[in-house]
């Protein structure tokens, strides 16, 4: 049946739709479907028929091909997928890497440890997040009783240009009006006493039994990848990671990650300092790719992976010690 539909197209030349990236690793290789924002991992023998055959017109293919076994399943599985397509023309454009400079917020992404310090400078806070332009904001309060709070704020946050909004806070009843919020996406709810997920209008509260303290580990986990056209974007000019996102920890103090030693500034400072002091300082570990940095550059993660490992430098280049090794595409 595939060879007949195969032979159908004999004439034509095969395509892969250009949403559909290949990324080939040490142990495995990657097809990121950018357009269904989806991830299939192939071997990296598949990468190399697709590279081989790519553009060939299908008469050619069958022919050089016509006996082995692997070709045909590769080819039916690409065809399965929607990977490839027969076309009259011989030759696509492949996706351009676009330039993301029209993003013009200093800071994209902000995760706050919101304490009773801040939370009494509230307004200075909220004007800060704003002016740089926050868009996903996720606020952690270790406060048995604090949907009062939670309401203040979700209030002062109604003119920021925040799209996305996440929490995490203790065990407690949730106030309904919460719910309302049309930017809270999520909500974790930490020390419960049974796991459980529950959807409210648009938004998830995930019960968690732990406790808070291991929620910003910094560790892969395979559902914290980014697939879209425009993670890939950054990922091609920038550290996907950390490009454009900050944690303030309790103190107001800005640091790369919940875990950095260093802190760059503070939230509660004079906006003009963290834009010309604090922005220039993180920025420079944005700019470091994965692909310079080991074991990053052979992962088949490397252009979605949003784990905040800060890069270390070496006599060999930068590395990260993670927790993922892409040499034998297993978790240590
Ligand atoms: S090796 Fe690098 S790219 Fe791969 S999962 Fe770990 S941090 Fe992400």
């Amino acid at each position: 049946m595939e060879l007949i539909y195969l032979q159908k197209n004999n004439n034509k030349y095969i395509s892969f739709f250009s949403c559909c990236i290949l990324v080939k690793g040490f142990e495995r290789s990657a097809i990121y479907d950018i357009q269904r924002e989806n991830i299939e991992f192939v071997p990296n023998t598949l990468i190399n028929f697709v590279e081989d055959i790519r553009g060939q017109k299908v008469s050619d293919v069958l022919e050089e091909y016509q006996l082995h076994e692997t070709a045909k399943e590769y080819l039916s599985f690409l065809e399965k997928k929607e990977f490839i397509f027969y076309s009259s023309n011989e030759f696509f454009h492949d996706l351009p890497i676009l330039s993301i400079n029209e993003d013009i917020s200093e800071v994209l992404f902000t995760t706050v440890i919101l304490s009773q310090y801040i939370y009494g400078n509230i307004d200075l806070f909220v004007k800060n997040i704003r002016q740089l332009g926050v868009k996903r904001l996720h606020i952690h309060i270790d406060n048995n009783n604090c949907m009062e709070q939670i309401l203040k704020i979700l209030s002062s946050l109604e003119y920021s240009q925040i799209s996305n909004l996440s929490l995490s806070i203790p065990y407690q009843k949730i106030n309904k009006k919460v719910y309302e919020n049309k930017r809270l996406t999520s909500i974790v709810i930490f020390n419960s006493p049974k796991k459980r997920v529950q959807q409210n209008n648009e938004v998830i509260t995930d019960y968690i039994t732990k406790d808070g303290t291991n929620l910003f580990l910094t560790q892969f986990r395979i559902y914290d990848i980014a697939i879209s056209i425009n993670a890939y974007n950054i990922a091609n000019n920038y550290n996907l990671a950390l490009y454009k996102t900050i944690f303030i920890d309790e103190n107001g103090n800005i640091k790369h990650t919940f875990s950095a030693k260093n802190s760059y500034g503070n939230i509660l400072e004079d906006f003009k300092e963290i834009k010309t002091n604090t922005v220039k300082k993180l920025s420079k570990l944005w700019n470091i790719k994965k692909d310079d940095i080991t074991p990053c550059n052979v992962c088949e993660f490397r252009y979605c992976c949003t784990t905040t490992y800060l890069p270390e430098k070496g006599k060999t280049g930068y590395t990260v010690d993670c927790n993922y090794n892409p040499y034998t595409a297993e978790f240590n």
